[in-house]
């Protein structure tokens, strides 16, 4: 699964230009015994297998050992959800590990002596971690310096400042009835960041309204949604 992911788009071309460096280990290597098993039944009974506890400690203890100071995260349905904000954070680590679980789960003892956080990227479960640490690889890779083609992409993309992002349009000028706003062809960047503003607070508010909840709104954001506010009064009062 991660040869794959490691050879396409933003995290081949980071890798590439040896902005990063990457691996995935196989818990199996560091397993003991004839079968080199890596998990085994629940204590007190129940369903499925837990991922053992010594092969795993070997394997993060390995990982350190090539990577000073990473942060180790569990994945895991029951962490804290993975947002922008925390991406955000983790693009500023030194390294970071993924404990990809399976099966019911990894032994509780790993979660306590090895793990630095949790972290779930949302309340569903997936058959593994894999894909959740690729989800979070991919939302970290691009906010490293100089992986984006564009370093401005990352800055005003939703999220950012707690804001969804505007619309966007390309050609053609007219697509199944509908026409590009105006403004966006009027070669008018005064009048085309103003309309970006708006439009940026407008579609959060109907949007997401939870994002604005606890932000202070600036001086022309509040202007924005007074116009904003009068133009509905106007339409409303027909
Ligand atoms: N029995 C576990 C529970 O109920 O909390 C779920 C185990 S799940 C089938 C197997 C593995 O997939 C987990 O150990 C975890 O690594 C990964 N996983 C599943 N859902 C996830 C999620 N929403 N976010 C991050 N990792 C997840």
């Amino acid at each position: 699964m991660f040869d794959l992911f490691w050879n396409h788009g933003i995290v081949r071309r980071a890798v590439e230009r040896g902005m990063i460096k990457v691996s995935a280990m196989n818990i199996r290597d560091y397993a003991q015994g004839r079968h080199s098993m890596t998990d085994d039944r629940p204590f007190g009974g129940g369903s499925g297998m837990i991922m053992k506890a010594e092969p795993l400690a070997k394997a993060i203890r390995s990982a350190r050992l090539e990577m000073q100071g990473a942060r180790t995260i569990l994945l895991s349905p029951q962490g804290e959800c993975f947002n922008q904000h925390k991406a955000c954070t983790l693009a500023d680590s030194k390294g970071l590990i993924f404990i990809c679980g399976r099966y019911e789960g990894v032994d509780e003892r790993i979660y306590c002596n090895y793990v630095d956080e949790e972290i779930s990227i949302g309340d569903f479960i997936l058959t593994g971690g894999e894909l959740a640490a690729m989800v979070i690889i991919d939302a970290v890779v691009r906010l490293l310096p100089g992986v984006l083609g564009d370093p401005d992409s990352a800055v005003n993309e939703s999220f950012n400042d707690n804001l969804l992002e505007h619309a966007h349009y390309t050609r053609p000028r007219t697509f199944e009835g509908i026409d590009v706003p105006p403004v966006l062809i009027s070669g008018n960047h005064k009048e085309i960041d103003k309309w970006r503003a708006e439009t940026t607070l407008i579609r959060t508010f109907l949007k997401r309204p939870d994002m604005l909840a606890d932000r202070p709104l600036s001086d022309n954001e509040r202007e924005i949604l007074k116009n904003w506010r009068q133009e509905l009064n106007v339409l409303i009062q027909g």
